[in-house]
């Protein structure tokens, strides 16, 4: 009779138990040809993986880029997003773009991710061999999201350029600009972009392209005054119509997230890509060099995230 009650009450309270509902993140990426896209999908696949264990369910949709990922965590849109270094610290301290909206007291920094060089693509009968040769020329900038359009002003602003220098300044998406340069109505294209990636290899196979180096004292300057650049070198003959290697300077790709984000969410993340790092590195080729103890301090100048901070001590690497 006992064990019969024992049963009822059991049931009775399995019957009547929540269903738990599922929490769930979102990271912003960038667009789809790009390798911030990649990114998002690969650290949602390992955290998908694991949603039995810790309910967390994540989707990384596609997006204008860093500046818009920090603005929509910002606005609470979103928990996380991919973005570049200078994007990183500049929203951080408040400064260039966000010098309006003031430091970002509430950014937070998980992990850093891939290099990304400055890279220019342009045509090959465009007559351009150096940045400088961009001048009066058709060159597509940049959405006003992206990471590409803001580490482009920075340049322009330290070479003296105006927008009136170029002979037209384009906003394309960086997943429109391939298609457009190929059709002749740019004679070059901006990505600060992880390599290799689909956009670039579309641009330098669908016409005759070829990669032009970003060098000179302005860019040695930039370098030198700003922890968040470095120098860079996109391998010869990863992409057709440029066999030798480019010299260039670039950014790190950054994951952020916001303070207002909760612990166990940037735990759980931080988690699932260290937990299956040999995994994550496999999704994409441009992760192929990352190494675990880099990724929780170079390139980052937003405080770390506790949620991070508590799976880096666990493994010793803080
Ligand atoms: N670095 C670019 C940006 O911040 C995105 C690069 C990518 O899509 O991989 O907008």
């Amino acid at each position: 009779m006992k064990k019969l009650t024992l049963i009822a009450a059991l049931a009775s309270a399995l019957s009547t138990a929540p269903v738990m509902s599922a929490n769930f993140i979102t990271i912003g990426t960038g667009g789809q040809t790009g390798v911030y896209y990649q990114v998002g999908l690969a650290v949602c696949k390992l955290i998908n993986a694991g949603k039995d264990k810790h309910n967390i369910e994540c989707k990384a949709p596609s997006t204008g880029g860093s500046v818009d990922n920090i603005n929509s965590i910002k606005a609470g849109q979103i928990q996380f997003g991919v973005a570049q270094s200078d994007v990183q610290y500049q929203a951080a301290k408040g400064e260039g773009q966000f010098e309006t909206a003031g430091a970002d007291a509430d950014l937070r920094a998980v992990f850093s991710l891939h290099p990304e060089p400055f890279t220019v693509v342009a045509r090959s009968e465009a007559n351009i061999n150096t940045f400088d040769d961009l001048k009066g020329k058709r060159v597509n900038i940049g959405n006003a999201g992206s990471g590409q359009r803001s580490t482009m002003e920075r340049v322009m602003e330290a070479k003296g350029w105006k927008m009136a220098d170029l002979g037209l300044a384009g906003d394309l998406k960086s997943a429109e600009q391939s298609q457009a340069l190929c059709d002749n109505q740019y004679d070059a294209i901006i990505f600060t972009v992880g390599h290799p990636n689909g956009s670039i290899t579309e641009a330098t196979t669908s016409c005759d392209t070829k990669l032009i180096p970003v060098t000179g004292a302005e860019i040695d300057k930039l370098v030198a005054d700003n922890t968040y650049y470095t120098k860079a070198t996109i391998p010869g003959k990863m992409y057709k119509g440029t066999d030798a290697d480019t010299e260039t300077f670039g950014v790190g790709a950054t994951l952020v997230t916001s303070a207002k984000v909760s612990d166990d969410e940037v735990y759980q993340l931080t988690k699932a890509v260290f937990d299956d790092f040999e995994k994550f590195k496999k999704l994409h080729p441009a992760f192929a060099n990352l190494k675990e103890a880099d990724m929780t301090k170079n390139m980052l100048s937003a405080p770390l995230h506790p949620g991070a901070e508590k799976y880096y001590k666990e493994k010793g690497w803080m």
